[in-house]
């Protein structure tokens, strides 16, 4: 066994990015994944990485979100179960919507935003990773002149924070760019976030991690942890019965971290948000900006020649068969919005899994009761925006070295809390 080998599972954005991390700390990593390629959730989301962004949990949202249930075209949708888990965190959530926690949340969110931000410019600039990343901010796309008002508040409620936003008449964002249709009636313009391509973005993280020495091993599934006399948390083992060790293990597998944690009895309680996204070709003219269509939650993303229309939270069961009337709602969304989808034709579908937790926060730092075991998920909507700053914050967790971000703001991600969260 290697006495500075961190075995990490999972090669999604918190798995490659704490790998990277890592080795720039002298450390050796291996990462594992069961898939034999990476098109997971961190390479087919909509690629906005909106620092500043608030969680799930805002005050209504549970009520909205019930009313929602019913009506499986909507941009959330639960699929209807009485298990026990879905329910105590459909309650756990619900508590969590209240206008305390989203201050505290956006609190910690924000200064993370411009951490991450760093984090990631630096190694895309270290290491010439090309994925169209463009620090243009985003759009907030409105139809409805009613929602205007909101929208603008909101934008303004991050400016104690430093982010900063611009409203926009309809007709001012249409001279910007074209791209916009007149029932557009304005737009908040995220002003400090970025857009970039997710999937160029992970490979080009996992050749990163590969030159600079770290194991990125792909089509190897975890099947459980190896632990040393003591209880210490060492390795994993493989279907295949392979055993990797180190002297430190990252569980970032995700929404499939719960299962997989189940084995040393500790809950993630999580629940699996799969959105899907549909890729267009030849819609004429690409919008300069990415962003999201208010009304819908469709997020849309210019990508080299392509158009990205990604969303839907669906929370249910993983490995259910696709709902194709919900990827269908992201093309009949876009249309309200944007020119030339009609025209375009699909090149890509695919759907993934968003790891939500019922605080609405991520989950990352060491396991209190499993010295050597360190957790990295529950990133919900937000993990490629946040996934930079959670390898920061593991590699200093494991590394033992002071942490960038003041403790007190990151306590509330820390993983001591799911014991609260599952006692509640
Ligand atoms: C439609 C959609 C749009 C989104 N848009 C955005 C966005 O614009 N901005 C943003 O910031 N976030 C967005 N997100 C959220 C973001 O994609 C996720 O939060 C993030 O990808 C989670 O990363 P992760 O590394 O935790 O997990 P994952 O990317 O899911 O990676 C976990 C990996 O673990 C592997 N694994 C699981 N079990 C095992 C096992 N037993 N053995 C080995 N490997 C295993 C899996 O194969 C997987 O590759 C979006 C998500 C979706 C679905």
């Amino acid at each position: 066994m290697s006495s500075t080998r961190t075995v990490i599972i999972g090669a999604g954005i918190v798995g490659l990015c704490t790998a990277y991390e890592l080795l720039q700390r002298g450390r050796d990593v291996i990462v594992l994944d069961r898939e034999s390629t990476l098109d997971g959730a961190s390479a087919g989301n909509a690629g906005l990485f909106s620092i500043g962004h608030a969680p799930l949990t805002k005050p209504g949202a549970s009520w909205r979100g019930l009313r929602w249930m019913f009506d499986s075209r909507s941009p959330l949708w639960i699929r209807p179960s009485l298990s026990p888990a879905l329910l105590h965190w459909l309650w756990t959530f619900h508590r969590h919507c209240t206008p305390d926690h989203l201050e505290r949340a956006t609190r910690t969110l924000c200064a993370l935003g411009w951490r991450t931000a760093q984090a990631l410019e630096r190694i895309l600039d270290r290491e010439g990773i090309d994925c169209f990343y463009k620090r243009c901010g985003w759009m907030d796309l409105i139809l409805d002149e009613r929602n205007l008002a909101a929208a603008q508040r909101e934008g303004r409620s991050l400016a104690p924070y430093g982010y900063r936003t611009d409203a926009i008449s309809g007709r001012e964002l249409r001279r910007r760019d074209p791209a916009y249709r007149d029932e557009v009636a304005g737009a908040i313009h995220y002003l400090d976030s970025a857009i970039l391509h997710p999937g160029l973005l992970l490979r080009g993280l996992a050749n990163a991690v590969r030159s600079h020495g770290g194991e990125v091993r792909l089509g190897c599934e975890v099947a459980g942890f190896v632990r040393a006399t003591d209880g210490r948390c060492i390795g994993a083992r493989l279907t295949s019965g392979e055993i990797l060790e180190g002297d430190s293990v990252v569980l970032a597998a995700g929404i499939w971290s719960d299962p997989l944690a189940a084995q040393l009895g500790i809950a993630v309680p999580m629940q699996a948000a799969r959105g899907y996204h549909v890729q267009l070709e030849g819609t004429g003219v690409l919008p300069l900006h990415g962003g999201v269509m208010h009304e819908t939650f469709v997020a849309y993303n210019p990508m080299g020649s392509q158009l990205r229309l990604a969303g839907t939270l669906e929370i249910g069961p993983t490995g259910r068969p696709w709902m194709r009337k919900r990827l269908h709602a992201l093309t009949a969304a876009a249309r309200r919005y944007l020119h030339g989808i009609d025209r375009a034709h699909v090149t890509a579908e695919w759907a993934g899994y968003r790891p939500c937790t019922a605080d609405g926060m991520p989950v990352i730092g060491p396991v209190p009761t499993i010295p050597g075991l360190f957790i990295g998920t529950g990133h919900a909507m937000m993990g490629l925006m946040l996934g930079p700053v959670t390898g920061r914050i593991l590699c200093a967790d494991i590394c033992r070295t002071q942490q960038e971000i003041d403790p007190n703001l990151i306590d509330c991600m820390r993983p001591r809390r799911l014991r609260t969260s599952r006692a509640a």
